[in-house]
């Protein structure tokens, strides 16, 4: 199996496609999450952007590498999704596709380091620390794990599976938190024994990445 260069501009774009669908599929079972603890468009807001990075894609082109794929994933999330999760995906994949630059394939390390920097720019935008609630709790683990297996010389495919695992432990472990970032915190105690939304489509992106590097490879 292929350790090495997997993630070319076509991946990203087969992940970006993979995350529209999966939002897409789920819209709403998170606008239900996000109706219990906060307002209830977090669906329509995720679905909505991913159309929108869609027509943004087919509008460019395919020739573009994966890092400026990404910043323009990134750009129009943030023009068209009004929520919190916009502005916060959209420095995400915009860090993401900065720390990539224009370099056509990447290896793990390099994949490791750009969702680094997109859960940097996240917590930089939005100041939420892991237990507070947030996509955050998706994310960090996911990196993490996907860091440690990279470095452990496992393929790309199987690094992300255990990260996407790890991203949907991450959100399943929001249920007992206390929010203290967004709108769910504004509910207090309240907002325990609800898994987060923004955690729970973190993993969804994470899983849809998965998917991309394994019908690509
Ligand atoms: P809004 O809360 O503006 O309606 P969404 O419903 O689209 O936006 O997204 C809500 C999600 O955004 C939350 O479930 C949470 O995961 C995430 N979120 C909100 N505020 C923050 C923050 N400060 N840092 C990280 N993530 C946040
Ligand atoms: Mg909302």
């Amino acid at each position: 199996m292929t350790t090495g260069l997997l993630v070319r501009d076509l991946t990203v774009i087969a992940w970006l496609g993979e995350a529209r669908a999966a939002v897409a599929a789920r819209a709403d079972y998170l606008t239900q999450l996000d109706a219990a603890i906060g307002d209830g468009d977090h669906g329509t807001n995720m679905t909505r952007g991913f159309d929108a990075v869609a027509a943004a894609i087919a509008a460019a082109g395919e020739e573009m590498p994966p890092g400026r794929l990404l910043v323009l994933a990134g750009k129009t999330l943030v023009a068209t999704v009004g929520g919190a999760s916009g502005p916060l995906w959209g420095s995400a994949l915009r860090a993401a596709g900065r720390s990539l630059g224009d370099t056509a394939a990447i290896d793990g390390a390099s994949l490791a380091s750009a969702l680094d920097a997109a859960v940097a720019a996240i917590v930089d935008l939005g100041a939420a620390q892991p237990g507070d609630k947030t996509m955050v709790d998706a994310l960090a683990p996911a990196v993490a794990a996907l860091r440690e297996r990279v470095a452990g010389g496992e393929s790309l495919a199987e690094a992300v599976a255990v990260a996407a695992d790890a991203a949907e432990a991450g959100a399943v472990a929001t249920v007992p938190m206390l929010a203290r970032k967004g709108r769910a915190s504004y509910l207090g105690e309240r907002s325990i024994g609800h898994q987060d939304p923004g955690a729970t489509s973190a993993a969804m992106i994470i899983r849809a990445l998965h998917a991309a590097i394994v019908g690509e490879a």
